[in-house]
Parts: C-alpha cells; sequence; structure tokens
C-alpha cells in the first residue's frame, strides 16, 4: 500500500484528525492553502471522487458541510470554497479522492485563475444531449 491517503487512514501516518464515520474521514491540510483547510476522504481507495459510490460521495459531501459550519463559528471566515480535483490534469496530487475544504477570508489574495469563455447554443444543445443520455 503506497497510498498516503490509506497510511493516513490505517493509522501508519499521523495527521490531526476533525472527525470520521465508518466510510469517511477528515483532517486538516498539511500544507493549507488557508487556515483551517481540511479535507474528507473516503477510508476506501478510490482515486476519482466522480467514480465513487454516489452515496459514498454524500457521505463525504455532508461531513465536508458539517465541518464548514464548525469552521466557519470557530475562524468567523466570510466564505468557503469545496473543492475536488479528479485527475492529474485538474490538478489532483494524491491520488486518493478528497473533497478539500478552504475558509475564505476578505482580501485574502487567493485567487482561482481559471479562464471562462462562452457557452454557444448549438454546442449546449450537442451537450444536454450527449451528458444526459449517458447519465447512469
Ligand atoms: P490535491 O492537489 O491532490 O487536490 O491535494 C492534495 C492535498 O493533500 C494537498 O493540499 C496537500 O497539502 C495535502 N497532503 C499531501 N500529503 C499530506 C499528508 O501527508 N497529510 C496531510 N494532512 N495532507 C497532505
Ligand atoms: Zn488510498
Amino acid at each position: 500500500m503506497s497510498c498516503i491517503f490509506c497510511k493516513i487512514v490505517a493509522g501508519e501516518i499521523p495527521c490531526h484528525k476533525l472527525a470520521e464515520t465508518a466510510r469517511v474521514l477528515a483532517f486538516l491540510d498539511i500544507m493549507p492553502i488557508a487556515r483551517g483547510h481540511l479535507l474528507v476522504v473516503p477510508k476506501q481507495h478510490v482515486e476519482l471522487a466522480y467514480l465513487a459510490d454516489p452515496a459514498l460521495s454524500g457521505e463525504m459531501m455532508s461531513m465536508a458541510v458539517q465541518l464548514g459550519r464548525a469552521a466557519q463559528a470557530a475562524l468567523q471566515c466570510a466564505g468557503m470554497n469545496f473543492l475536488l480535483n479528479c485527475g492529474a490534469c485538474a490538478g489532483q496530487v494524491v491520488p486518493h479522492a478528497h473533497l478539500h475544504v478552504v475558509p475564505r477570508f476578505v482580501d485574502d489574495g487567493i485567487h482561482w485563475p481559471w479562464p471562462q469563455g462562452s457557452l454557444v447554443s448549438e454546442d449546449a444543445a450537442a451537450l444536454v444531449q450527449a451528458i444526459t443520455e449517458r447519465m447512469r
């Protein structure tokens, strides 16, 4: 087992644990983007969050929301990012699904430099068809 988050789940590597259920664990990120940055991970090894059992994803989100509320009360942050990086091209470094919860403060200097395009209506129709007919 070489996965760092599997090792944390197994207790082989320490973490600053915040909460856990039978299937989900939450702990502080070791290189936080902001104070209180935390991660929610499935205990079972799943590389890509969007391939996890939707019920498990729901448990991750449920824990993230509860911890987000608690972190907001504790840190008095002004907002929060909930972020899933899925795949190396999307910025995922640790190949074990994890949901980032990043407390945000006014003028905290953190910016998401994502370029934005413009939705073309013919493509929108094609996209809606292509995606919805593959939903399972
Ligand atoms: P990614 O870029 O894969 O979405 O994010 C991985 C996150 O895991 C990073 O924010 C990084 O700081 C965090 N991380 C990596 N290794 C460890 C570790 O050993 N312990 C903890 N607590 N966080 C880690
Ligand atoms: Zn793992």
